[in-house]
């Protein structure tokens, strides 16, 4: 374990985003999703608060795995889990663990729905299912809607627990993309393919950061957010400003200093012998990729007290060289604290787009050797 370099991770932030999303969808249940430990910033305490601080009530999971973890450490809160993606369905201690804990599998293909309707453990079970309308990954493909609603009603069902389908563009224009333009078209025709044949949808959602920051996707009961929960937006970067999304970044990765020294242009550094692009003062900083600080930032801008420095050499497994311009001087010595990404979100924002990566990934790439702490 690091001792100074450790990802900080401010509940309150989490508070200030939870009520700027709120602005934006006053009307809309809120599904957090917490899948892959809480975008890296730990599911048990981002849950907890969300649960007691901030009144969400729903969450969701991509695996089985994390939402026993969830419910069973969490135990003494009420709030509902969904599984996304990993829900292995079919063997019989699972479906045990789903009746028995309350975690509700988002039904994705006609196996998973017709197991839950002809297994009689399930029968006051809640159904939610999930269409493909045209980003195909998991659901149920949008044609088969006639398929699935006489199958439920053949079986006496008479609603629909949650009903929802995932954009593949969010990040892209929702007014001008073709694809998110077709996509809430089918879903509105499945949603009225239901209404039509009596069955009650008690929940809808489709929207996830990218919709919800650009105002879409707001007419259906519930929203699905995710990343923007954690401060940064989603959207790529040519139609960022048009999102409606202030939030901050709900952690800050801090590590320090461990060498200053000065280099001249060409001057190899590190591992490779890679020769510095100009002449300044090398410093080394206590991450690396076994932190979790990718090789692929190599070349990013990182800044330190007012200065502009850029990644440079190779990542090693435990440290990493940033160039500074001699101007540095005076403000940056060994020992002193440094900070990869502040709340800020403009931070991993500029490192994402440097390094042509998404803030998801750089927030996932972290290892257990970076402690969170939380404040
Ligand atoms: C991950 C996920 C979300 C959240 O996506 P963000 O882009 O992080 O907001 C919403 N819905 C589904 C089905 C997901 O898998």
């Amino acid at each position: 374990m690091r001792f100074r370099s450790r990802l900080l991770v401010d509940l309150n932030i989490l508070t200030e985003n939870y009520q700027k999303l709120k602005k934006i969808c006053p009307n809309n249940e809120v599904l957090f999703m917490v899948k892959a430990d809480a975008y890296g910033h730990g599911i048990l305490p981002i849950c907890r608060h969300a649960v007691t601080e901030l009144g969400i009530k729903e969450f969701g999971c991509a695996t089985l795995g994390e939402a026993i973890h969830l419910r069973d450490e969490l135990f003494d809160l009420e709030f509902e889990i969904y599984v996304f993606s990993d829900v292995q369905l079919g063997l019989q201690e699972k479906s045990e663990i789903y009746l028995n804990r309350r975690i509700i599998p988002i039904l994705s293909n006609m196996d998973d729905l017709k197991f839950i309707l002809d297994n009689s453990d399930f029968k006051n079970f809640p159904l939610s299912v999930k269409f493909n309308t045209g980003m195909n990954r998991l659901g149920i493909d949008y044609d088969r809607v006639d398929e699935v609603i006489s199958l439920i009603k053949s079986k006496g069902r008479k609603s629909i627990y949650h009903l929802l389908t995932h954009f593949s563009s969010s990040s892209l224009s929702m007014k001008t993309n073709k694809r998110n333009i077709e996509q809430k078209a089918r879903f509105k025709a499945i949603k009225e393919a239901f209404i039509e044949a009596g069955i009650e949808l008690e929940r809808t959602s489709i929207a996830n950061s990218g919709a919800i920051e650009q105002g879409h996707g707001l007419e259906e009961t519930h929203i699905r957010p995710g990343l923007m929960m954690y401060g940064p937006s989603s959207l790529i970067k040519p139609i960022r400003e048009q999102s409606l999304w202030d939030g901050r970044v709900i952690s800050s990765l801090e590590t320090y200093v461990l060498k200053v020294f000065p280099v001249k242009k060409g001057q190899p550094v590190g591992y490779g012998a890679t020769p510095v692009p100009y002449e300044g003062l090398c410093a080394i900083i206590a991450l690396g990729y076994g932190d979790g600080f990718s090789t692929r930032y190599v070349g990013a801008t990182l800044t330190h007290n007012g200065h502009l420095g850029k990644v440079v050499g190779r990542v090693n497994m435990d440290m990493a060289q940033v160039l500074f311009k001699n101007e540095a001087a005076n403000n940056l010595k060994v020992d002193d604290r440094f900070i990869v990404w502040r709340n800020d979100p403009s931070d991993i924002l500029r490192l994402s787009d440097e390094t042509a990566t998404i803030p998801y990934e750089i927030f996932l790439h972290l290892t257990n050797r970076v402690p969170k702490v939380y404040v």
